[in-house]
């Protein structure tokens, strides 16, 4: 069976959490987008960690981690997670990593970094991973597949070709150093013996697995709000956030996805620049921010402050159905148990009409946000674990939140570590 854990908002769902909690049954875990540019946070019995290439599944022994074709890969950002592990006693993962994955350059990354110097205060909040460069080279066709590290005459050809056009940028528009072939080609070389060992034909190998009746998990990075067709365009990422593009990011069947399990956060957080109709502000921003999370709505990866906002129906119902949801995990609940009510979003204002339907990026900027003020159950609900046993009005919100956004909620979080989970 293959199943997806994606996210319905900006990312920051808790995706890590519910991946490595249903990594248990699964045999195979697989990222199929995106790249070292968000993280996911995990608790287990290892400790604190924030994964940012390798999938969720990789602190249990009987799982094997793939990343799919669809990934941006870094290699030395790799190496350093996998070290990262070791050195903390989890035991090595078994690793796959498609041979047709493309790898971020080192260019990338300064591209990222020059891009946002030269847009200035109209930049996109790049996390400066290189990921909008290392997509426009995919789609330009001037990418680099994993392959082609094994035909040296080929790479060092194109290399040559890439550059030429990547120096006259650099000169021209960003005035920076130009690069050197024969150092790329010094690079690529050693990415290659790193990466040699783990090189593999993953379609085929999830293929085989299929037909052997192996329980396959995708694991989504970001949410559906990021997604550059459905999302909040152009303030998105660079590749697919969406469940359906895991077929395509892995290599199998569109049909096989049988579950889509979207991960939907109690309230709201986003990070980067773009619109985000529930934001709240000020002190009421700040604690929910110090409360929220696990220590803390900070990014995983660079520590920025998350943006903070309350639940937002109409942006959650339109993350669920655009991912194809199939099954819902509400997640950290347990943090809004210190409100006495709680403000969620159920429709917004547009040029003096509410709607409940997610609108496109224009319209989006005039929404205003029509809140229902809900009761709050004030108390710590971690360490339930049975829906009966929750606060009525705790019941009551995750009810009338299911009822709006249209998707069974079965998976409730009430805090980050695994066996913090109720099933309904
Ligand atoms: P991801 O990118 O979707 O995996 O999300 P992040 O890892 O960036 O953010 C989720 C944060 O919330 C992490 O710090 C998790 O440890 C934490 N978390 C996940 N689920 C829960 C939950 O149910 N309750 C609490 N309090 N924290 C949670």
């Amino acid at each position: 069976m293959i199943q997806a854990v994606v996210g319905a908002n900006w990312g920051d769902e808790g995706k890590g959490k519910i991946t490595d909690m249903l990594s248990k049954e699964a045999d195979i875990i697989v990222r199929f987008q995106g790249g070292a540019n968000a993280g996911h946070t995990i608790i287990n019995d290892y400790g604190k960690f924030a994964l940012h290439t390798l999938p969720s599944g990789v602190f249990y022994e009987h799982t094997t981690s793939v990343i799919g074709n669809g990934v941006a890969l870094n290699i030395p950002m790799l190496f350093k997670e996998i070290k990262e592990l070791i050195d903390r006693a989890v035991p090595m993962p078994n690793i796959l990593v498609s041979d047709r994955a493309q790898m971020v350059m080192p260019y990338h990354i300064l591209f990222d970094e020059y891009e946002e110097e030269r847009l200035d205060g109209n930049s996109f909040g790049s996390t400066k991973s290189g990921i909008a460069p290392f997509y426009s080279d995919k789609y330009a066709k001037i990418g680099f597949q994993v392959a082609e590290l094994f035909n040296e005459e080929l790479l060092r050809e194109k290399l040559e070709r890439v550059v030429l056009q990547k120096n006259v940028l650099l000169e021209h528009l960003y005035h920076k150093p130009a690069l050197k072939v024969e150092e790329l080609f010094g690079t690529m070389m050693e990415y290659k013996s790193m990466i040699e060992p783990y090189v593999c034909d993953v379609s085929s190998f999830l293929w085989r697995a299929m037909q052997d009746g192996k329980n396959i998990l995708l694991e989504g990075q970001l949410g559906s709000l990021k997604d550059p067709d459905h999302g909040i365009y152009p303030m998105v990422t660079s590749s697919s956030t969406l469940a359906a593009y895991g077929a395509i990011g892995a290599g199998i069947p569109p049909y096989e996805i049988k579950k889509i399990v979207t991960v939907v956060k109690a309230y709201s957080s986003a990070v980067g620049a773009g619109v985000f109709v529930s934001e709240i502000f000020g002190d009421e921003a700040d604690e929910l921010r110090r409360r929220g999370g696990d220590g803390g709505e900070y990014g995983a990866t660079t520590g920025r402050p998350r943006r903070m906002g309350w639940f937002d129906c109409v942006a959650s119902k339109y993350g669920c159905r655009i991912q194809g949801t199939t099954d819902v995990a509400f997640t950290v609940l347990d943090v809004l148990g210190y409100l006495e009510e709680i403000p969620v979003c159920v429709g917004y204002a547009i040029d003096g009409k509410v709607t409940t339907d997610f609108p496109t990026t224009g319209l989006l900027e005039k929404a205003k946000p029509v809140f229902e003020v809900l009761p709050g159950w004030q108390c710590d609900i971690r360490g339930i674990s049975k829906y009966k046993d929750l606060p009525e009005n705790c019941r009551n919100y995750i009810e009338f939140i299911e009822e709006r956004i249209g998707f069974p909620v079965t998976m409730i979080s009430n805090g980050p570590e695994r066996n913090n989970i109720i099933y309904r």
